[in-house]
Order: C-alpha cells, then sequence, then structure tokens
C-alpha cells in the first residue's frame, strides 16, 4: 500500500535494464596523482544526494563545502519534531529493506524503524460502509494484472488516464478503483493525466518489507552531516563554469571550486532559480522539462484519544479522486500517539495549498465522520506540508510524465565538462523518486570526481 509497491511484483522478472548505466566514473578523463587535498568541490544542496557526495569526497581528502539554503540540512528528509510524535514530511517509508542502503544507514545512524503490515487494513466507502476485504483484495489483484499490460495499448502521446479510461471506462469511475489508483500509482508516481502511458512502471524497486521511521527520518541526514563543512541559509543563485574554475554565487558572495555537485530538486532547476553561464547544454534543458515533477501533500492530526480502527491502514473512498483518501494509524508503532498520517496527492494535493488550516481539517474530518459517525471529536493540532509552493523543491518528486524518456534521466545526471556535475532523485534511472535513489546518486557523482584525480 505504500509508495512503489505495486512495482515490486510487475518488474521481478524483467531484466535489470538500466542497471549498467551509462554514467560509470571511468566516463571523465583522468589527470593522474592529483593530491585531492588540492581540490575544492562545492556541492549546491544539503538533502540526502549533496550530504552522500559530500561524506564520500571528504572521506578522499577533497575539500568539501556544502551550501544549503534552508536551515537544516536534510532537504525532502525533513522532520518535523513540534509535537511529541516526529512528524515526516517527505519520505517515511524505506522501500524494501533487502539491499536497501537506506536501511544500512538507518542502523549506522539510529534511525528506528517499523514494519507496516500492508494487509492490517480496513476499506470504509461512503456512507460509512465497511468494503469487504474480499472485494478489496480481487481489485487490487485486478490493478496489479492491469499494470502488467497497460503499457502494451499505452503510446507516447497519451496519459496513463486517457488508456486506463479508454480500456476499463466502468473502473475509472468506481470509487474503489478511484482509491486505488490514487494511492497505488498517483501517490507513487504523478499526475494519471500527466503520467506516461507507457512507462508508468519504470524503475527498479529493493525486494523485502517497508518499514516506517518513528523517530525522524531526518536521523540520517544529520548523521551524513557530522563533520562535513555545511553552510546554511545559503541560496545559491548563479553558477559560472566559463572558466577552469567555477564560481558559484550565494547570498551575494562567491566561493570559487574545481568541481561542483548541483543537487537541488528537478523542481528548483525547472523553476530557473539557479543562472548557470554558460546556459547548460540543450539536452539537459531538454530533460528537465521533460520528466516530471508530482505533488504529494502529508497532513497529520492528532487526538486526546483514538475513535478508529486498530489496524495500520485505514481507506476512504471519496468521489474525489486524490483527496485524504488514506490514512495510516500512527498509534500503532507509537502506542501513546493518538495520530492519523493522511495525504493528497496531484491536482488536489496543489489545491490542499490554497486552504486554511481550518479548511483542510474540515475535510479531512468530513470524511473521517462519515466513516466513524458525526460524534467523534475536532483533532487537538494538525500539521501540513505544502511541496509545491516550498521553493526549495518545488514538488514532492520526479516521475515519468507523458513526453518523457528514460534516457532523459540520465541527461540530468549527465556531467558537464568533466567539471560541472548533477545528483538528486531525479537523476537516478533505476531508484527516482526515493531516498536510496537520491542518496545512491550523491555516491555516483562523488566516484566520478574521484576517477578524475
Ligand atoms: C511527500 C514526500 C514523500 C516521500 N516519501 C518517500 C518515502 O516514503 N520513501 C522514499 O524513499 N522517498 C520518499 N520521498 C522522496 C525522497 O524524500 C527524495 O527522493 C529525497 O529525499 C531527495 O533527496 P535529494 O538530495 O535528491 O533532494 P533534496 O532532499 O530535496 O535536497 C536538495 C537540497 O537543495 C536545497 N536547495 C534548493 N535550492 C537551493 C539553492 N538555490 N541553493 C542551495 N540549496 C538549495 C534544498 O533546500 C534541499 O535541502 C518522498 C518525498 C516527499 C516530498
Amino acid at each position: 500500500m505504500q509508495r512503489r509497491q505495486f512495482v515490486k511484483g510487475s518488474l521481478a522478472g524483467l531484466p535489470t535494464l538500466f542497471l549498467a548505466t551509462s554514467l560509470v566514473a571511468g566516463a571523465c578523463k583522468k589527470n593522474n596523482n592529483v593530491d585531492p587535498n588540492s581540490k575544492t568541490v562545492v556541492i549546491v544542496g544539503g538533502g540526502v544526494s549533496g550530504l552522500s557526495a559530500a561524506k564520500k569526497l571528504k572521506e578522499k581528502g577533497l575539500t568539501v563545502i556544502v551550501l544549503e539554503a534552508q536551515d537544516k540540512v536534510g532537504g525532502r528528509l525533513r522532520t518535523n519534531r513540534s509535537l511529541s510524535v516526529a512528524f515526516d514530511e517527505g519520505a517515511s517509508w524505506i522501500h524494501g529493506i533487502n539491499g536497501n542502503p537506506m536501511a544500512t544507514l538507518a542502523q549506522q545512524a539510529g534511525m528506528d524503524t517499523f514494519y507496516t503490515d500492508d494487509n492490517s487494513r480496513k476499506s470504509y466507502d461512503i456512507g460509512g460502509v465497511l468494503r469487504s476485504s474480499i472485494a478489496y483484495d480481487d481489485a487490487e489483484e485486478e490493478l496489479y494484472a492491469i499494470l502488467e499490460t497497460l503499457m502494451k495499448s499505452g503510446n507516447a502521446s497519451q496519459s496513463f488516464e486517457t488508456v486506463f479510461t479508454n480500456l476499463y471506462p466502468a473502473k475509472a469511475n468506481d470509487r474503489l478503483w478511484k482509491f486505488l489508483l490514487s494511492t497505488y500509482i498517483t501517490f507513487d508516481t504523478g499526475d494519471l493525466n500527466q503520467l506516461s502511458s507507457l512507462l508508468y512502471n519504470e524503475g527498479e524497486e529493493f525486494s523485502g518489507v517497508e518499514k516506517i521511521a518513528t523517530n525522524g527520518y531526518d536521523t540520517i541526514a544529520n548523521y551524513l552531516a557530522k563533520d562535513l563543512t555545511v553552510q546554511l541559509n545559503q541560496r545559491v543563485t548563479k553558477i559560472d563554469y566559463s572558466d577552469t574554475k567555477i564560481a558559484v554565487t550565494h547570498n551575494g558572495t562567491t566561493t570559487v571550486a574545481d568541481y561542483v555537485i548541483v543537487t537541488v530538486p528537478l523542481g528548483v532547476l525547472k523553476a530557473n532559480s539557479i543562472e548557470f553561464v554558460p546556459a547548460l547544454p540543450a539536452v539537459k534543458q531538454t530533460a528537465v522539462q521533460k520528466v516530471g515533477m508530482n505533488c504529494v501533500n502529508k497532513f497529520l492530526l492528532t487526538w486526546n484519544t483514538a475513535f478508529w480502527d486498530n489496524v495500520q491502514y485505514l481507506s476512504y473512498t471519496p468521489e474525489v479522486r486524490d483527496k485524504f483518501n488514506y490514512f495510516v494509524n500512527v498509534k500503532k508503532f507509537h502506542p501513546d500517539v493518538n495520530a492519523l498520517m493522511t495525504f493528497a496527492y496531484a491536482d488536489y494535493g496543489r489545491q490542499t495549498e490554497t486552504m486554511s488550516d481550518a479548511q483542510v481539517t474540515a475535510d479531512i474530518m468530513g470524511h473521517l465522520r462519515d466513516m466513524y459517525g458525526t460524534s467523534i471529536p475536532d483533532p487537538t493540532t494538525m500539521l501540513r506540508t505544502k511541496w509545491q509552493s516550498n521553493e526549495n523543491s518545488v514538488g514532492a518528486y520526479s516521475y515519468t510524465a507523458v513526453g518523457t524518456a528514460m534516457h532523459h534521466f540520465d541527461d540530468l545526471a549527465e556531467e558537464v565538462n568533466d567539471r560541472l556535475f548533477f545528483a538528486g532523485e531525479h537523476t537516478h534511472i533505476d531508484y527516482f523518486s526515493t531516498a536510496h535513489g537520491a542518496y545512491l546518486s550523491g555516491i555516483r557523482e562523488a566516484d566520478k570526481i574521484i576517477a578524475l584525480l
């Protein structure tokens, strides 16, 4: 039921198409016997990709400076600790623990995790009608089967929604199916009316169970940042790589480096808020436009007492597709905390950013009261995210939109002149949109620089 869950089954039989990426360090030219200590690397962005690159380069002896626009590291590994429970505004889950670097890092960093059982769930229809688990399980099975084959009817110019609606018009209007499309696909990828009907299923997945962070995913970011030189509140506005040395402008000052790794989110690149001199190669600019950036917002509500079922996941199937339809029962992993986490995706997710706290709470409570009766109390607190209007991300994560080709992810990762490098979740052709993809992209770019020395 979590992000990227659906791809697991469907990818099991596929060859590993993209594991041998074109981005191996050997592609860069090597200068023999360069003293690493003589080289300075500036890393733009202190998210998990920037931090993993910085840590690796520092360990090799290079001088590394991380310039981060916000007042803390982590980027989309962002934890709100204003309540008694850690609310992860960005990543929550380690998707598949087997071989996943985030699982190893969690142990090293002291990030506690909890196995979230997909089968511990109840689904309510409007009117508070409890849906039979057989009906739910059957629809889920059918969805997985459809996802195996829908791409055969897809084409480069049509969205997933168009193709799905043509093939299955009744399902497209069915409330349970709207819920499944929303939480199994849109949550994982992007707006169905913009999602590629050919590439919706692309990407690799680690096997094993899903685990949710319980004491904050930023624990990993803070662990990686330990002993690094990170300058906070430094917004990079210009990167001039016209000379052998690169000039990075931030907050009215300039830092000069031999190498720069740009790790800002795809949404920031799309917004053109950093000036590159000379302009980035046309191939990279095209990729920036073509790969999609979605929106997912998260909401945490707390009460004095719990009134909901003692299961991990509650679903509600309203007419409006991407609206507060899925609740994570936080009490399952924090028994003393009476809290639910819910979500809004895609266009509805963007719409929530224009709504007041009172409006958001009223809409969520409308769903919960339909499920549990009108006498349930209002929440005591509500925390929320606004990832689309956040200038440090401008969206949640990347996905394969209509017009995206898989090589665009490699184009986003391609270095320029062996001096300007790019990392971030959107540059990882196998694991885009995930924390582990971001982490691995930083290691990949650090390796490219190390190979040049
Ligand atoms: C709502 C949500 C839910 C998610 N759920 C999961 C999940 O459950 N599991 C999972 O694996 N992944 C999940 N992800 C994805 C995961 O969080 C990201 O893929 C990953 O954290 C991205 O790391 P990054 O280093 O590429 O980018 P970021 O973490 O975004 O780092 C980029 C950094 O650049 C900084 N920056 C931006 N502009 C500038 C500038 N001009 N100058 C200097 N610095 C700048 C930003 O402040 C930021 O710190 C989720 C993401 C979101 C938003």
